[in-house]
C-alpha cells in the first residue's frame, strides 16, 4: 500500500497534471484535496489533449477511481461543463470512477459574481484573481455560509438552507456593491441545470477512502497550484485561499488517517508565475519573450502570458521544505535546449545581504536575484529516455539543481507526452 502526494513546489503550472497522469498507473485512487476550477492541468495522452480544471488527472486510467475531496471548491456549473467536455471526447465518467465528496462545499452562483465585483472595486490594486469565485467561496465556507454537496439529497432542507444564505448574501451584493439581488427562482434554475447533473456522483467518499486504505489500495493525493500560493506558507496575500501543501492532503481528501510516505514535488526547469505579486527572479524583454515562447507559457485557464524567469533555487528550496518533498520531478528540461548559457537564480540580495533563505513576503519586493550561468547543451533532448544519454551539460544542470535544493530528482521530463520521461531511480 502506498499513500503519495503530488504537489507543486513553486508558483504552480509546474506540470503536475502530466506527472499525475503518468503516475496514476500505479494507483487505485486519485484524490484532489483542495482548490477549485481556478487552475488548469494540461494532460496529453493517447486520448487527446485536455485542460483539466476541477477533475482529478486520473480520469484517463480505466481502473482508477477519482475523487473530489471535501477540501475542494465544487462548482456544479463549471464541473458539469468540464465533465461534459471530457465525456464528449470519449472519456467515461461514471459514478464508479468519479466521485464527489458529500462533505465538499458547493461554490454558489454569487461567488463568481463577487470575485468580479471585488476586482472591479479594487481597479488597479487588484490581486489578479482568476474570477472563479474561489476567495469568496473559501471565506464563506469558513463562515459556514455555503452548502454541502450531500445536501442535494435533502431537497427541502437544502432550499431552506440556501434561502437563509441568499438573504444574507444579498445584503452584501446590494448594499456593498450595488448589484442585483439573487432570487430563489435563480437558485432553482441552478439546482435543476447543474446540481441535479452532478448529484449521481455525490457520495460518502470518506468511508470509500477508509475502506480503500484498509484494503491496502494505493492512493494518490493531487494538489492544485504550488507551495508559493499556499494560503499559510505562500506569498500572502498573493496566494490562493486554500492550502496547497501536502500536509493538508489528509484533511482535504477525506482521509484524515492518511500517512503520506512519498511526496513528489514538481519543479519546472525554469520559473513561471501567473498574476500579480513579487516574483524576484523575473526576466523581462527579449530574453523573457524567447523563454515564454519556447515553453508555451500561457495560462491553461485564462490564456494570459505567464511571467517567466530562470529557475529560482531560493524559492524552490523553500518549496521543497514546506512540502516536505521526498523526491522531485523536474519538468520541461527540453525547453532550455535553445540557450547558449542557462541563467540560474542562486541567492537573493535582501537589504544588501546575500541569502539563500526565502524572505518574508513584504521583503520580497525589495529583493533582487543573484544570477549565475551554467553551460547550455544546444541539442534537442526530447527523444532521450535515459539519464546517461543526456548531453553532459544537461546532466550537470540537473545535478546542480538537485544539490542546491537538497532533494533527489527522480524524474526528468523532456516533453509533454506521457512517455517523454527519464526515470532516475
Ligand atoms: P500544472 O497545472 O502543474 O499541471 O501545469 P500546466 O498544465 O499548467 O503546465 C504544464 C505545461 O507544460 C502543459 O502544457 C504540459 O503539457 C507541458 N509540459 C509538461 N511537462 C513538459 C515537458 O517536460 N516538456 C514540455 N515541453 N512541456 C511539458
Amino acid at each position: 500500500m502506498s499513500e503519495c502526494a503530488i504537489v507543486g513546489i513553486n508558483w504552480g503550472d509546474e506540470g503536475k497534471g502530466r506527472m499525475v497522469d503518468l503516475l496514476t498507473e500505479k494507483f487505485d485512487v486519485v484524490v484532489r484535496y483542495q482548490g477549485g476550477g481556478n487552475a488548469g492541468h494540461t494532460v496529453i495522452n493517447e486520448q487527446g489533449k485536455f485542460a483539466l480544471h476541477l477533475l482529478p488527472s486520473g480520469i484517463f486510467r480505466k481502473d482508477t477511481v477519482n475523487i473530489l475531496g471535501n477540501g475542494v471548491a465544487v462548482d456544479p456549473e463549471n464541473l458539469w461543463k468540464e465533465m461534459t467536455e471530457v465525456m464528449d471526447k470519449g472519456v467515461a465518467l461514471t459514478p464508479e470512477n468519479m466521485k464527489i465528496s458529500d462533505r465538499a462545499s458547493l461554490l454558489l452562483p454569487w461567488h463568481r459574481a463577487l470575485d468580479e465585483l471585488e476586482e472591479k472595486r479594487l481597479a488597479d490594486k487588484k490581486y489578479g484573481s482568476t474570477k472563479q469565485g474561489i476567495a469568496p467561496f473559501y471565506s464563506d465556507k469558513y463562515q459556514k455560509k455555503t452548502v454541502l454537496a450531500g445536501e442535494l439529497f435533502y431537497p427541502e432542507e437544502l432550499r431552506e438552507h440556501l434561502a437563509g444564505i441568499m438573504e444574507w448574501k444579498n445584503l452584501t451584493l446590494t448594499k456593498v456593491y450595488g448589484a442585483e439581488p439573487y432570487t430563489m427562482e435563480m437558485l432553482e434554475e441552478w439546482i435543476g441545470t447543474y446540481c441535479e447533473k452532478i448529484k449521481p456522483y455525490v457520495c460518502d467518499t470518506g468511508s470509500f477512502l477508509r475502506d480503500a486504505q484498509k484494503a491496502g489500495k494505493n492512493i494518490l493525493f493531487e494538489a492544485q497550484l504550488g507551495s508559493l500560493r499556499d494560503l499559510d506558507y505562500g506569498i500572502y496575500p498573493y496566494t490562493t485561499s486554500s492550502n496547497t501543501t501536502a500536509a493538508y492532503a489528509p484533511i482535504g481528501s477525506g482521509l484524515p488517517s492518511a500517512k503520506i510516505s512519498d511526496v513528489v514535488g514538481v519543479v519546472k526547469a525554469y520559473s513561471t508565475c501567473v498574476g500579480e505579486g513579487p516574483f524576484v527572479c523575473e526576466m523581462f524583454g527579449e530574453e523573457a519573450e524567447k523563454l515564454r515562447e519556447a515553453g508555451g507559457e500561457y495560462g491553461a485557464k485564462t490564456g494570459r502570458p505567464r511571467r517567466v524567469g530562470p529557475i529560482d533555487l531560493v524559492a524552490t528550496k523553500y518549496g521543497v521544505e514546506v512540502q516536505a518533498a521526498t523526491e522531485i520531478a523536474l519538468t520541461k528540461l527540453d525547453v532550455l535546449s535553445y540557450m547558449e548559457q542557462i541563467p540560474v537564480c542562486t541567492h537573493y540580495m535582501v537589504d544588501g545581504k546575500k541569502t539563500d533563505r526565502f524572505p518574508f513576503p513584504s521583503a520580497q519586493n525589495k529583493s533582487t536575484p543573484v544570477i549565475e550561468y551554467l553551460d547550455g547543451w544546444k541539442t534537442d533532448i526530447s527523444g532521450v529516455r535515459r539519464f546517461e544519454d543526456l548531453p553532459e551539460a544537461a546532466r550537470k544542470y540537473v545535478e546542480y539543481v538537485e544539490k542546491a535544493i537538497g532533494c533527489p530528482i527522480t524524474y526528468v521530463s523532456v516533453g509533454p507526452e506521457r512517455d517523454s520521461i527519464i526515470y532516475r531511480k
